[in-house]
């Protein structure tokens, strides 16, 4: 049931904490691990830290960017040690693996560089931020014990699967009673793309003086976790104002 979850590393500078991430989620039941421009692997301190899961290793993907990474995920979570300028929905390791394990879609959690953290506009790309709990003074983890935390809880909401799943029990889960799939990542990107130009056409949206307008409109949409239908219809808005102005000739 874990196989639908992908962890994906941005930019890691050390190949010893992506060995360290192999073996952490092999431990916990993780197989599916993505690098988005690593500094530096394959490598030997890799495989060493690894240890035993070398098979983790050997099938990773190498992609150039995080797009690339979660293309075809449907319920992306971001990690982060500290707050930012615009909120996002935050939940703990725990909450998130009750809203990610029982769903039924491609999720993806995503780790950041080392020295920095994910970028604002990396966040602004997930549905979910994850902060473990880590004292205020002293909150940033290393990158793979920070996997290991949120792979554990992962585990431990999968092995509450299961045990219920025996005594029939039917908890109530995040989009698993959906009568339409869930859009993706590359289509949600497509959409933000589309509600991008369209607002600047309409003169909404100054793009010498952006402000936080798109930020905005993306959590927004995020929060409501659309489905492919729902795109379709946003798009096929958007395309109607796009045809109505060029109508008009404006
Ligand atoms: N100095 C950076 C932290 C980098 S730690 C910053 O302030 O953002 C490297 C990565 O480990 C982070 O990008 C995140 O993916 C993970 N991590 C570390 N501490 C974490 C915490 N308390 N909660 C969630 N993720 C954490």
């Amino acid at each position: 049931m874990l196989e639908k979850v992908r962890i994906v590393l941005v930019n890691t500078t050390h190949p010893g904490n992506i060995g360290g991430v192999a073996r952490a989620m092999k431990n916990m039941g993780l197989s599916d691990l993505c690098l988005v421009e690593p500094k530096e692997f394959p490598s030997e301190v890799a495989d060493a830290r690894a240890s035993g899961a070398l098979d983790i290793l050997a099938n990773v993907t190498v992609v150039s960017n995080l797009q690339e990474a979660l293309a075809d995920c449907q319920l992306v979570v971001g990690t982060s040690a500290r707050e930012r300028h615009i909120p996002w929905p935050l939940v703990n390791p725990r909450e998130m693996a009750s809203i990610v394990v029982p769903a039924p879609q491609k999720a993806a959690i995503v780790f950041g560089r080392e020295d920095r953290g994910l970028t604002n506009e990396e966040l602004q790309l997930c549905h979910h931020h994850v902060n473990i709990p880590s004292v205020e003074n002293f909150s940033s983890l290393n990158v793979a014990a920070a996997v290991q935390v949120i792979a554990y809880e992962l585990r431990m909401e999968q092995l509450a699967m299961e045990k219920q799943e025996s005594v029939g029990s039917d908890r109530p889960s995040w989009g698993t009673d959906w009568d339409i799939e869930l859009a993706d990542h590359e289509e949600l990107e497509r959409m933000f793309a589309h509600l991008e130009e369209t607002l600047v056409d309409i003169e909404f949206l100054d793009p010498e003086n952006p402000r936080q307008l798109m930020p905005r409109m993306r959590r927004l949409f995020m929060r409501a976790v659309p489905d492919k239908v729902e795109v379709n219809v946003l798009r096929g808005v958007l395309k109607a104002m796009q045809r109505k102005l060029a109508k008009s000739g404006r």
